[in-house]
């Protein structure tokens, strides 16, 4: 089949290569043309995401359409839906954290307290204020501790927030799952995800979750993603407090925390989203060995060097300019033991 992908990111990028060993051609939608997905694409148009022409030049192109990230103009997605396994809800709901967070919890599943901040008087702490759409990355988030983070916030007329409680979590885990067009779901095994500065930093998967929390974690993001109607790779976040699991966000598209998959699951995120999409039956994926994956942004690019001592698995993203925060690429540790795979990521990361 020809595929095409509308965002020419590392997700694309990373979905482009299981697409060719099944035998499918890609085509990307990109204003960039030496985006990621540029360099293992079959074709590229090159063009703005919500110019109308290129979108139904790429319709026209291909036997079905996949997005790999959120800002995709959602009218067009509805105009085209039957090319988009996807469809359009998920990715309706996951543009606005307060839309997200209450459809979640219509669904019977717990969040954080939340609020839409309306006046001035909304403010408290301890609190995390977040613009409710674009955010990304931990981008347009305001931690309040005290009272002088209230009266130095400043919030921007352009944009709306909501106000959500802090909660000191225990940890934080994804479920990643990939649901296929017969309506399975098969779920990948659950990370542990570190985050810094509100970006991702690490995620461990050593199927040491607590079984309890582990089917309940699972059964949400059942939940969430067969009321969706979703087909394909499919992610969300929960914060773990005192053995709870609250909802936090979720991704309809493949996700970071996922990309251990690769090597350390038995079938990736990505070949799944590609089998799902193509009207394939999605096929169960178990852990290899003790997993982690490390992400590597602009300011970490040393860790590529220690890397390359140790037998981890490097994937760099082509991106021509390093920035900080930016992501560059992952290194993915496989080990048949957890101390052995913490060694290594130590090393790598220098803790
Ligand atoms: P993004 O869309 O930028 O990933 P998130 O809501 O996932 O936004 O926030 C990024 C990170 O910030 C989370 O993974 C978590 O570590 C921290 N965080 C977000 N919301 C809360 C909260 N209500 N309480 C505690 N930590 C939070
Ligand atoms: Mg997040």
């Amino acid at each position: 089949m020809i595929i095409g992908i509308i965002g020419g990111g590392q997700l694309g990028m990373m979905m482009t290569e299981p697409a060719h060993k099944l035998g499918h051609k890609i085509i990307g939608l990109d204003p960039t043309n030496d985006c990621p997905l540029s360099f293992v694409a079959d074709d590229m148009i090159i063009a703005q995401y919500d110019d109308v022409e290129a979108f139904e030049n790429l319709v026209d192109k291909c036997d079905v359409i996949t997005y790999e990230f959120e800002n995709v103009n959602l009218d067009l997605v509805e105009k085209y839906i039957t090319l988009i396994p996807q469809k359009s809800k998920g990715l309706k709901m996951s543009k606005d954290r307060l839309v997200e967070k209450k459809y979640a919890r219509s669904l019977g599943i717990d969040t954080v307290g939340f609020k839409k901040i309306e006046k001035i008087k909304d403010l408290y702490y301890p609190a995390i204020v977040k613009t409710t759409t674009g955010g990304y990355d931990g981008k347009g988030q305001f931690k309040l501790s005290s009272k002088s983070d209230i009266d130095h916030i400043r919030l921007n007329d352009k944009y709306s927030y909501i106000i959500e409680e802090l909660i000191e979590f225990d940890y934080e885990i994804s479920v990643v799952c990939t649901r296929d067009c017969f309506g399975n779901v098969i779920t990948y095994p659950i990370s542990k995800n570190y985050h810094r500065n509100g970006i991702l930093h690490t995620s461990e998967i050593f199927n040491d979750i607590d079984p309890i929390i582990q089917s309940k974690a699972k059964e949400y993001t059942q939940r969430l993603v067969t009321d969706l109607d979703y087909v394909g790779t499919f992610a969300v976040e929960y914060f773990v407090v005192n053995n709870k699991v609250i909802f936090n966000e979720f991704a309809p598209r493949p996700h970071n925390s996922g990309h251990y998959t690769i090597e350390g699951a038995t079938v990736s995120q990505f070949t799944n989203h590609i089998h799902a999409i193509t009207g394939q039956k999605v096929i169960e994926s178990t852990l290899v060995g003790p997993t982690i994956m490390i992400n590597v942004l602009g300011q970490d690019t040393a860790y590529l060097k220690r890397s390359h001592q140790s037998a981890s698995y490097v994937h760099l993203y082509h991106k021509s300019v390093s920035k900080i925060d930016r992501k560059m690429g992952h290194i993915t540790i496989v080990s048949d033991k957890i101390g052995n795979a913490k060694i290594i990521k130590n090393h790598i990361i220098k803790e």
